[in-house]
């Protein structure tokens, strides 16, 4: 073997993960990061930049820091801010979630965590395209591609491959060694995002519901960001990461409906216009954003991959579908999963077992941490986006109780408490219909929160617990699509 550990992928969620198992081996362990980008490019995701909100939550960082001893800093944190606060369509509610975190500087950020990665010893291979895994029977060992600029054959092999490359993952997509881990998604569990950073005059019109330098603001509109929402997210003080976020067939839907032709940038461009109090915009020139003023990408939102190991084989951050199915927010799962990764690697590694059972605690450790909730949180999205406007106003006013108000706020399915104690007469077939879709979810929600604590602790009884939540999934897809 070349190397004990490769890293497939050099952005956020690979470099976590290489310097998490630097740091649970005491710097033993030999690590190699591959990425297609040179390193002044580490972490771009597609010629457009490093496209992203940039918002994570400051107990995702904390948790990495007291873990592994990873800090960030300025400049990679570019500013601070208080909370996620989100509107409905009429205004008249919003709900304030995540507590405080930060805004990042996702060109930086790379090069903050690859200076870190090289004191540590870990190992870089940059402009190779990773293209295939190399398999010895049913294990993998290895990493194939070829170099962008000589277009020579690339091979690298170890005893463990993670995959950081993304939500396109090629190294998932052909995955031969599993039929536990899922390959490709369906295209409505993906968002089409976009977002421009820019600065602007901050003598327009004060409306903390339109910008807040303190808080990052998410607006749900059927008509602005149909099956999606869309970000108003602070930089500075007149300095904004502004998107949004749709799914196709919703959009057509939603075009449909307003006899309109608009596509992802036509509804970015007239959300931005719209913003009163981001008076004379213009895409960020500074040094720190170049190549990264502009750009679209896809963000999946639904559960992580069932099972995320194979024999000599991981997959951690977007390549697994981590991303937040309520917000598409992809860097705290990213950090948590990238954080956990790093002990699953080296107590497989040192029991000398890295095939799927030596590596199975990874999916356990992930979904006790955080993935417990991910598929309640699938199923509820998939209801807000059958919703009017109208519906998602009156209930946002009317439904939400403290309870839920908290479990939203910590990432959590709401329980919809007061719904259940609900004896008025409701008036309006959608209204009710409203009613009973998020009681539905709610009832969802608890099967399957509870199905995840008894996600098996070993591969033989993956298969009967995958047999039953997709009879569940499916289920609630039937009922919610009805
Ligand atoms: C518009 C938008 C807004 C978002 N906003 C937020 C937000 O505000 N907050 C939040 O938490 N999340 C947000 N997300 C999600 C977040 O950006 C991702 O979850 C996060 O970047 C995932 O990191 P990753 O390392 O898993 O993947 P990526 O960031 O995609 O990194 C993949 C890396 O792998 C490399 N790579 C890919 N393919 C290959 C290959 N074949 N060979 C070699 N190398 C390869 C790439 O060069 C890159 O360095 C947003 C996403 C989008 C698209």
């Amino acid at each position: 073997m070349d190397y004990d550990v490769i890293v497939a992928g050099g952005g956020l969620a690979g470099m976590i993960a290489a310097q998490s198992v630097s740091y649970y081996s005491n710097e033993r362990l030999s690590i190699l990061i591959i990425d297609r980008n040179q390193q002044l490019s580490l972490g771009k995701k597609t010629i457009n930049g490093w496209v992203c909100g940039d918002a994570v939550s400051k107990a995702a960082v904390d948790f990495m820091k007291e873990r592994i001893k990873v800090e960030w800093n300025k400049p990679e944190i570019e500013h601070h801010v208080k909370g996620v606060i989100a509107f409905s369509p009429d205004k008249e509610t919003s709900i304030k979630f995540d507590g405080a975190g930060y805004m990042l500087n996702r060109k930086q950020l790379p090069q903050t965590q690859y200076a870190h990665s090289i004191k540590h010893g870990i190992d870089f291979n940059f402009g190779i395209n990773l293209v295939d895994l190399i398999y010895d029977s049913q294990n993998v060992i290895g990493v194939r591609g070829y170099d962008i600029k000589s277009k020579s054959v690339y091979k690298k092999t170890a005893k463990v491959i993670v995959d950081a490359t993304g939500v396109t993952s090629l190294l998932r997509n052909n995955i031969k060694n599993t039929d536990k881990m899922e390959k490709k998604i369906n295209k409505s569990d993906i968002e089409s995002t976009g977002r421009h950073i820019m600065y602007f005059d901050n003598d327009g019109e004060k409306n903390l519901r339109e910008f807040d330098s303190e808080h990052c603001l998410i607006h749900l509109d059927q008509d602005i960001a149909p099956g999606g929402y869309a970000w108003v997210f602070p930089k500075g003080d007149n300095k904004v990461n502004i998107g949004v976020g749709v799914e196709k067939s919703f959009l057509e839907m939603r075009n449909r409906r307003l006899h309109k032709h608009d596509n992802l940038a036509s509804l970015i461009n007239q959300y931005v216009k719209r913003n009163k109090s981001i008076k004379n915009p213009r895409l960020s020139e500074s040094l720190n954003d170049r190549s990264n003023a502009t750009g679209t990408w896809q963000v999946s939102v639904r559960r992580q991959n069932d099972c995320m190991v194979s024999n000599g084989f991981i997959i951690v951050g977007d390549a697994a579908w981590m991303p937040k199915p309520l917000d598409a927010g992809g860097i705290g799962p990213a950090i948590i999963a990238g954080t956990l990764i790093g002990k699953n690697i080296v107590e497989a590694i040192e029991s000398k077992d890295t095939t799927e059972n030596g590596l199975w605690k990874y999916n356990t450790d992930f979904i006790k941490e955080y993935g417990y909730k991910t598929a309640g949180l699938e199923i509820f999205r998939r209801l807000l986006q059958t919703l009017t406007n109208d519906q998602i106003s009156y209930g946002m006013k009317n439904f939400l109780g403290s309870s839920d108000i908290e479990a939203i706020s910590s990432g959590k399915h709401p329980d919809f408490t007061v719904l259940q104690k609900i004896n008025v007469i409701i008036k309006g077939v959608l209204n009710k219909q409203l009613i009973n879709g998020l009681k539905f979810t709610a009832k969802q929600n608890k099967w399957l929160t509870n199905h995840y604590d008894n996600y098996p602790k070993t591969p033989n009884e993956f298969y009967e617990w995958n047999k039953q939540l997709h009879q569940k999934l499916d289920e609630a897809y039937m009922t919610i699509s009805k």
